[in-house]
């Protein structure tokens, strides 16, 4: 497509401004506009930015993100530093709800905790551990709880009163709970490996 037939979009335009540096100016030229100056605020963030068309990884309503990555001088490697909603997803239309308009702080947040806290039973004190650690000791309390509770038939009665033995191969000593920042895929494979090991206790925080 010819570059110069294609439409202008209000985004090109900031873009285009961003840019080209005017930055006080440009904010006063919109004069009372205050919504339109917080726009161009964040156009001068991203100038200079590669815009990366993705999809929020929260839920299945799939709101098209763009993705604004930079090259990090002391690294070399591209960094994330702005999502926003995608003007062009037929989906959103450029939207996010307010938990994908925070989403750049999935990517990158330098509070996220990578150790965890631990307090052995009968103790009154945390202690941090490592989450190799925490891995393998969930590991280890799963496999013993399942293997020790883990039910294949259980005895009841069918409409006449007779003794049958249903077959339900569930284990009701372990719970799942996820948390809100897991995405989409993970949250598939979670539910995969649960129903694999007969869990059926499985919640979300995002549904409580
Ligand atoms: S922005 Fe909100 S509604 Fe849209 S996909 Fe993400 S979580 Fe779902």
């Amino acid at each position: 497509m010819d570059p110069l037939s294609k439409p202008i979009s209000r985004r090109d335009v900031l873009r285009g401004a961003a840019a080209g540096g005017f930055a006080l100016g440009g904010v006063m030229a919109f004069g009372a506009d205050l919504a339109a100056a917080k726009v161009h605020a964040q156009r001068l963030k991203i100038a200079g930015a590669r815009d990366v068309p993705s999809i929020c990884p929260y839920c299945a309503v799939g709101c098209g993100t763009l993705i604004s990555v930079k090259k990090d001088e002391a690294t070399g490697r591209d960094r994330i530093i702005n999502i926003e909603g995608n003007p062009d997803s037929p989906i959103s239309e450029g939207n996010l709800c307010p938990k994908g308009a925070a989403s750049l702080q999935l990517a990158v947040n330098p509070l996220r905790s990578t150790k965890v806290k631990y307090r052995a039973p009968g103790a009154t004190e945390w202690e941090e551990k490592p989450l190799d650690w925490a891995m393998e000791r969930i590991a280890q309390l799963v496999k013993e709880t399942r293997d020790r509770t883990f039910t294949e038939t259980y005895a009841t009665k069918d409409k006449d009163g007779n003794p049958v033995q249903k077959q339900v191969n569930h284990t009701l000593a372990i719970g799942s709970l996820g948390g809100a920042t897991m995405d989409n895929e993970w949250n598939y494979v979670q539910l995969k490996l649960m129903r694999a090991l007969g869990v059926v206790f499985l919640e979300n925080q995002a549904r409580i």
